[in-house]
């Protein structure tokens, strides 16, 4: 494997798996969120101002095999161009004659963009022959794509085989990696996870992978009140998951084993409907009443997670501390998003990681003010509960 920061691109091709899977808008089919675009804008810049030539590849949404035009990157080359300050040129199909010849004869410094790579099957299918076509596309390949590293498809892991020796992570997944090994390696101390969102069931890999290496691991969210229940707490009309409880349960007497705080929220804000305009009050979170619902952490929860949070040297979260979505119930999520950016501050490092918590630093207009805010989604879960990443590895392996 080789490292971008070190490789010399000068008049090499460099066919570079970005991820540009964009929402557009449904009638202009104009970008209207181009976050994944300036991305990957630093992969792209490092190749071209070392004397490289791009060659961009990527997906967009799910397109069946008749090819709509919604589903086209010839829809986003001009915003591209833009957010690069370079003409970016459209290559058409990503295995037609047209844009081989364009990418044969790019010169150092330009840019061209391919077709939609799902526009094939064989792209999700991982094919071997169809990854073997992508590749005479470039010299070297490049995976900047952190998003789909999960999957193990044509472009973001069976082309790698065709570059034994010229092959590497584009600046955007090294900083995922980097970020999430910081945390999970650290040697710095105390480390603390806060975990929330809905359900247990979907965080459980990731709070048993965790217990392993945190000093301190934060529960919040819906899966709160599965821990409550467990402890013989009343959660009134809370979202709980029975099938859980034992597993709640394990994971307290785990925790315990491994000298590993784990805080569970003592207090919550209960509403009387799951609405905005419910009636509201603010409990133990052990004696909800039948018929309301806790839908945020309550004050003394939030002073202490600030606490734990402040004092803590490496910090991820992922998943919001209640239904952030609505602003009575967004304190507790606010809260944990200050006492981080404080912490940060104070040089922890900080990683936000995992769609809804992710969601909110933006909301809260402070992404700018952590160590780093992942745009990985599900790749990023995977990685933090330990799974090796088919896009992570084919790039890794001789
Ligand atoms: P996840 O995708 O698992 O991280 O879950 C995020 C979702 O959990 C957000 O949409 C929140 O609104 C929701 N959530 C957080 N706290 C609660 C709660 N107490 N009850 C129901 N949903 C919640």
């Amino acid at each position: 494997m080789q490292n971008i920061h070190t490789y010399d691109f000068s008049n090499k091709r460099a066919l570079i798996r970005v991820d540009f899977n964009v929402p557009l808008n449904k009638e202009t089919l104009a970008v209207t969120d181009d976050t994944r675009i300036r991305a990957a804008i630093p992969t792209i810049k490092k190749v071209i101002e070392n004397g490289g030539s791009v060659v961009l590849i990527s997906h967009l949404g799910r397109p069946s095999m008749d090819r709509e035009l919604r589903f086209s990157l010839s829809n986003i080359v001009d915003h591209v161009s833009k957010v690069l300050g370079t003409n970016v040129k459209f290559g058409g199909d990503c295995i037609g004659k047209e844009g081989f010849e364009m990418s044969e004869n790019l010169k150092p410094g330009e840019v061209m963009l391919l077709e939609n790579v799902r526009y094939y099957k064989q792209e999700t299918t991982g094919t071997e022959e169809f990854a073997k076509q992508l590749s005479q596309h470039g010299d070297v390949f490049v995976n900047d794509a952190f998003g789909t590293a999960h999957r193990a498809h044509a472009s973001t892991t069976v082309v790698a085989k065709f570059f034994p020796n010229d092959k590497m992570f584009g600046l955007l997944i090294e900083g995922e990696i980097v970020s999430v090994d910081k945390v999970l390696n650290s040697k710095e101390k105390p480390v603390t996870a806060i975990v929330g969102g809905a359900k247990v069931s979907s965080k459980i890999t990731i709070i048993e992978r965790l217990l392993d290496t945190v000093d301190n691991l934060i529960v919040g969210g819906g899966m709160a009140y599965t821990f409550a229940k467990s402890q013989g707490g009343k959660v009134g009309n809370s979202l709980v998951e029975d099938d859980y409880l034992d597993v709640a349960k394990k994971i307290i007497t785990e925790a315990k084993l491994k000298g590993v705080n784990l805080y569970i929220p003592v207090d919550t804000i209960i509403a009387d409907d799951f609405s905005n305009d419910a009636n509201i009050s603010e409990v133990d979170i052990n004696k909800i009443p039948d018929g309301w619902m806790g839908l945020d952490v309550g004050k003394q929860t939030m002073l202490d997670c600030t606490e734990i949070i402040k004092n803590s040297k490496i910090i991820l979260w992922n998943g919001p501390m209640g239904v952030f979505e609505m602003s009575n119930f967004q304190a507790g999520t606010k809260s944990v998003a200050d006492a981080i950016v404080e912490a940060t501050g104070n040089n922890a490092f900080s990683l936000i990681g995992g769609g809804d918590s992710v969601a909110a630093i933006n909301k809260f207009n402070l992404s700018d003010k952590v160590s780093y805010v992942s745009t990985g989604g599900g790749a990023m879960l995977e990685y933090l509960e330990g799974k090796e990443l088919p896009g992570i590895k084919a790039i890794k392996e001789a």
